[in-house]
């Protein structure tokens, strides 16, 4: 059976990415959790989202961009999708990788790219969520998501925190001060223990002690789990902190556990669901499998089918 590990080491491998991109066979695989190739696709799961009471997070797949001329086409990418997000009125904001913008290649080409974005999303009053990637790159991320909130709202750019880092709820404290809207979720890299967590236990730990620090500072957070523990706990501390539902909001992926996607919303809940589609699938997609490994054997029908 393959570990997390092993299938993290080869969601990093670029060889494979690229392989990966211009193969549509494989595509049949990714369907379950990506939504398509291209923007029209999208535009179209976030319709079902919004009709079954969610709200949306696009997210254009690339990563570690290594080419300057390609981030140009990232930023593209996602000025296209926030303009289709007024011209079709779907409920949705964006969230983006720095790395896609080329974090990897040069800090101030990500932070310049980033800013774009950043301001056609605040003319239209739409938000950017920084997503957070490995823990190579949480400082400088950080780092570039101040300046942005320096020159931009609270409602215009947020950024993730992810519980299986040792650091997080330093971070969270410190970020709150701003305030900043955070995403907390418990983080998908393969990390060395001297800065994530190990056990399973200790990054469930820190998710409800960053949680409950999140719902308390007043600002509006995302709650980013599938984990019914998480969610329950969640649930639970808002209630007895009298904390109202429109004072957050959770968020799940697309594709994964629709039935309580689907439940939330009906019991009130902010349910927002990012949908990820474009050809740079492969990173995202191995992710996904590393966190439940029972996935392969799902994939492995769809590919007879
Ligand atoms: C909206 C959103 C945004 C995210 N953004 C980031 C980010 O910016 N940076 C980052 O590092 N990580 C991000 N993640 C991923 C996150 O860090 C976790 O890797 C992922 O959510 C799995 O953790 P969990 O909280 O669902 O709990 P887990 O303990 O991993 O899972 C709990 C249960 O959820 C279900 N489940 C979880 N994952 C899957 C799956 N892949 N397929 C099927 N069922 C599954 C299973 O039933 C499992 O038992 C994001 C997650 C979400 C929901």
């Amino acid at each position: 059976m393959l570990t997390r590990s092993a299938l993290l080491y080869l969601a990093r491998q670029e060889k494979l990415k690229d392989f990966a991109a211009r193969f549509s066979l494989f595509r049949n695989l990714t369907t379950r959790f990506i939504a398509g190739d291209g923007i029209d696709e999208a535009v179209k799961a976030i319709r079902d989202l919004n009709a079954m009471g969610c709200t949306a997070s696009f997210d254009h797949l690339n990563e570690s961009v290594a080419n300057a001329a390609e981030t140009e086409g990232e930023v593209r990418e996602y000025l296209d999708i926030l303009e289709q997000i007024d011209q079709t009125g779907i409920k949705s904001n964006v969230s983006i990788k720095l790395t896609q913008f080329g974090l990897e290649i040069d800090p101030e080409l990500a932070y310049r790219n980033a800013r774009q974005v950043v301001v056609d999303a605040a003319r239209r009053g739409n938000f950017v969520r920084i997503d957070m990637e490995s823990s190579v790159v949480t400082q400088v991320t950080i780092d570039i998501f101040k300046r942005l909130r320096a020159e931009f709202g609270l409602n215009d750019v947020g950024i993730v925190l992810q519980s299986y880092l040792r650091r997080t709820y330093d971070d969270a404290q410190d970020l709150l001060q701003i305030p900043a809207r955070i995403r907390i979720c418990k983080g998908a890299y393969n990390e060395p223990p001297e800065v994530a967590f190990p056990d399973k236990k200790d990054v469930d730990e820190n998710y409800i002690r960053v949680m409950k620090l999140l719902l308390s500072s007043g600002t509006y957070h995302g709650i980013a789990t599938h984990d019914p523990n998480m969610i329950n706990a969640t649930i639970r501390y808002a209630r007895d902190e009298g904390i109202g539902k429109e004072a957050f909001e959770f968020q799940m992926l697309y594709g994964i556990r629709r039935n309580l996607q689907e439940q939330l919303a009906r019991d009130g809940y902010n349910m927002r669901v990012y949908v990820p589609y474009g050809k740079h699938w492969y990173p995202y997609f191995m992710r996904r499998l590393a966190e439940r490994p029972a996935n392969i054997w799902f994939v492995m029908k769809n590919l007879w089918k």
